[in-house]
């Protein structure tokens, strides 16, 4: 089948690698010249569903209005305050209830466990290409956090080996913390975690993709899905029309503009984050992934001298100032961390994760027959994109997911969430 894929970041390189492994004809296009500049690329690295359960969590509304005074360290909110901005916020807070925390955090989990496996099984790509290592993460806790009352749980009824460690194990785990000048008390250990630079694996998938006889069409901008008769057959670009029976979504955050003219309007917008690399380290680095629960803040090694530090949400876009200001604090952060980073080489980067309010992506079947939604992964894009492209696969070939897809469905925010009525997208 004649397949166009939108989007060149870690979600649609991995779609048009899958599906072209399957034997289809792939077109994968993107606005950009290369491969991963949006959310992929100098993200965490982590593949992490041992810690990848809702932000709408029980009590998150005080924690926003508490950022809206300024007065949170780890969550912001950015000006301006705009109608998208309080829609999303608005539907954020109603998955806040502690039903709805435990059935996003539960479907964020089947996705991203069965993501993981997938990516660590011997389909993936070579290891050495992207700085991957499936050596477990850290999540680490001072002397006065506990962790999440249900995460045990449903770590647990997930069957997804976990333990609990003290300040001398987390040492022994980890024995970088030793010269570190925070302590942590306690800590998770999620063996089957592991970390990876998303940027790198996305750039190996695609020369994959191309040695496969997959066609990529890069700085070129698609401005419109074609539907004709209920059915997608192409797109529109600023290079002209592209035909295909079926059409994969993967535009990470602009994947709203693209669906809204269709009647899609999905409440998709940006939480930002920021990443320091710094390299040329002359000290001990870390041997695994970790994230300090309490500081919001992660750590990996993707290669030799090499560590990245990320972390913080703010929602919107950052200014310069604030961008600054968290680089500043991050680098504060990474310097107790690792004592040896001051000499050390730095990049900085500001990046935005495709947030829904619960945290899960689009994924799957849209309102129109041939457009295949794998959208909006939010903080877990790494995470969950090589299940999502193997999801795709099965979808677009007629087989059965081994996850259910009812939690990703694209119209499960009902009026809320959209404002056109789906059941008559617009033939364009
Ligand atoms: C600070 C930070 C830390 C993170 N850490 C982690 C982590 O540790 N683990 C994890 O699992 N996830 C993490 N994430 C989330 C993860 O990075 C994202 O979910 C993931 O990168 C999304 O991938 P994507 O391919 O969907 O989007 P993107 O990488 O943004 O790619 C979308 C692509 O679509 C293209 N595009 C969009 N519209 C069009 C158009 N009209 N025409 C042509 N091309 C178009 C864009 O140019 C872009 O290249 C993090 C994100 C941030 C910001």
């Amino acid at each position: 089948m004649k397949i166009l894929v939108i989007g060149a970041g870690v979600v649609g390189t991995c779609s048009a690698l899958q599906l072209q492994r399957r034997g289809h004809e792939v077109t994968l296009i993107d606005a950009a010249p290369e491969a991963a500049t949006g959310a992929s690329h100098a993200n965490a690295g982590l593949i992490s569903p041992g810690h990848c359960f809702s932000w709408a969590e029980p009590g998150i509304t005080r924690v926003a209005l508490k950022s809206l005074l300024g007065l949170s360290d780890g969550l912001g909110i950015c000006a301006p305050l705009s109608p998208a901005l309080w829609r999303w916020g608005t539907l954020f807070a109603r998955e806040g209830t502690e039903a709805r925390w435990l059935a996003n955090s539960r479907a964020a989990l089947a996705l991203s466990a069965y993501s993981r496996d997938c990516h660590f099984r011997a389909d993936g790509l070579p290891a050495e290409e992207y700085g991957g290592r499936h050596a477990g993460i850290l999540y680490l806790y001072g002397a006065n956090d506990t962790p999440g009352a249900h995460d045990a749980e449903l770590l647990h009824a997930a069957n997804e080996p976990f333990e609990q460690l003290d300040a001398d194990q987390m040492d022994r785990c980890e024995p970088m913390l030793a010269h570190s000048a925070i302590r942590f008390a306690k800590g998770i250990f999620c063996r089957n975690d592991g970390t990876g630079d998303a940027a790198r694996y996305a750039r190996a998938a695609l020369a994959a993709f191309q040695q496969l006889g997959g066609i990529a069409r890069l700085g070129e901008r698609v401005q419109q899905v074609l539907v004709h008769n209920g059915q997608a057959v192409g797109v529109r670009t600023d290079r002209g029309e592209q035909r295909a029976q079926a059409v994969v979504i993967a535009g990470g955050l602009h994947s709203r503009e693209l669906l809204r003219p269709l009647g899609m309007d999905l409440p998709i917008h940006a939480v930002s984050g920021y990443s320091i690399t710094y390299e040329n380290v002359a000290g001990a680095l870390p041997t695994r992934g970790a994230v300090s629960i309490p500081h919001k803040i992660a750590w990996a090694s993707f290669a030799a001298r090499s560590v990245r530090f990320t972390g913080f949400a703010d929602v919107g876009t950052p200014d310069a100032r604030r961008a600054q200001r968290r680089l500043a604090a991050l680098d504060a952060f990474a310097r107790q961390i690792i004592p040896a980073l001051a000499g050390a080489q730095r990049k900085e980067w500001v990046g935005s994760r495709p947030m829904t309010p619960d945290n899960l992506p689009f994924l799957g079947a849209s309102g129109i027959a041939g457009l295949w939604l794998n959208c909006a992964h939010g903080a877990m894009g790494w995470t969950m994109a090589h299940g999502s492209a193997q999801i795709i696969g099965d979808l677009i070939g007629g087989d059965t997911p081994a996850v259910d897809l009812t939690p990703y469905r694209w119209n499960r925010y009902g009026f809320l969430g959209r404002r056109a009525p789906p059941q008559q997208p617009k033939e364009l």
